[in-house]
């Protein structure tokens, strides 16, 4: 961090996080925290609930919504935890104005740490209580049993509305560089309102997906009333490669969005539109996808197109529109190794 930057940092920094910004205080700070609690400008109460764990409470608004951003599932996944640190410290010197409930959590310290996705296996697998049961502990599994809890509470205090933005970015390149999945079950009015809110984020293509894939934003979607996303902002690099003036539109739109004055601008071009019609699981050591390893997310397949092959199976296209996401050979078996999407209005 810049000398400028450390000069700049207020008090209630300091209070904090010492000479610390949010995200270096976390990494720091991973045996053991202090739970704290300070009243910032304009009443708002801001409580650390445990490490990466960060509560704030614009306590003279009396309609607020509540906002979950979460960063840091995976741990190389630098860019939203570059922005989300940027955020905070912003709101603790009184540059952006909080307006709503906030719950900002830096999930994976360990992984971020060792600038890996995962440490014992992949987080975004991990939130449903019923994967708990008499399965051993890993450092994730112990983590994503706390974060539901804080999570359960968050969204169990009062609020107008309940959102949830999990904040990724993507292992490989994508014909749609900047894109999120919707596991919101009902398509009512607040998700739809969402997917412009999104549209003014850059946000290029939504994807819609019934199936519980115990995911953070899956999670909250459907066990903590809110309206949630995973968020995929761009390729993965490491912290000090990101150009975030990429996702200015984001840092914008998240600020507007805590601070309670978003804009609406109607020009802004709508999100494309997909649906999960398949997902592919590895059933043995045989298993292989049949396109090049480096195919982009979104990339199209003609009928017809032999996909993938394990022993006794094999996936081909079977509809026109039909396009690859998150492809992975690389996983354990039993595992998702490749989702199929297609456009809504085909
Ligand atoms: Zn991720």
């Amino acid at each position: 961090m810049s000398s400028s930057r450390r000069k700049a940092m207020n008090a209630y920094q300091r209070q904090l996080f010492g000479a610390q910004t949010f995200l270096e205080y976390t990494l720091d700070h991973q045996l053991s925290v202090e739970k704290k609690r300070l009243l910032i400008f304009d009443n708002v109460l801001v409580e650390l609930w445990d490490n990466g764990v960060l509560y704030f409470h614009p306590q003279a608004v009396s309609s607020a919504d509540s906002i979950l951003l979460s960063v840091g599932v995976h741990g190389n996944e630098t860019a939203p935890i570059e922005i989300v640190d940027r955020l905070v410290s912003d709101i603790l010197s009184g540059k952006t104005c909080l307006k709503h409930n906030l719950l900002v959590v830096i999930a994976n310290p360990p992984a971020i740490s060792a600038s890996s996705r995962e440490v014992d296996e992949n987080m975004n697998r991990l939130f449903n209580n019923e994967l708990h049961k008499n399965n051993k502990a890993s450092a994730e599994r112990l983590r994503s049993i706390d974060l539901m809890a804080y999570s359960t509470d968050f969204f169990n205090r009062h609020a107008e509305h309940k959102f949830h933005y999990d904040l990724h970015t993507a292992i490989r390149d994508s014909a749609y560089e900047v894109f999120a999945i919707s596991p919101n079950i009902s398509s009512a009015s607040l998700v739809e309102q969402q997917y412009s809110t999104l549209a003014q984020w850059g946000i290029e293509a939504i994807l819609s997906t019934d199936k519980n894939n115990a995911t953070y934003s899956a999670f909250t979607a459907r066990y903590c009333g809110a309206v949630s996303f995973t968020l995929e902002l761009g390729k993965v690099k490491p912290f000090g490669e990101n150009d975030l003036n990429k996702l200015s539109a984001v840092i914008t739109g998240l600020d507007r969005l805590v601070s309670g004055c978003e804009r609406h601008v109607t020009e802004v071009k709508k999100p494309r539109r997909f649906r999960v019609i398949a997902e592919v699981y590895k059933r043995s050591k045989d298993f292989q996808l049949c396109f090049a390893p480096a195919t982009a997310n979104f990339s199209e397949f003609a009928r017809g197109d032999l996909l993938a092959v394990d022993t006794d199976y094999q996936y081909r296209v079977a509809c026109d529109g039909e396009r690859i996401l998150f492809p992975n050979e690389n996983v354990a078996i039993g595992q998702r190794t490749l989702v199929i999407v297609r456009p809504l209005d085909n």
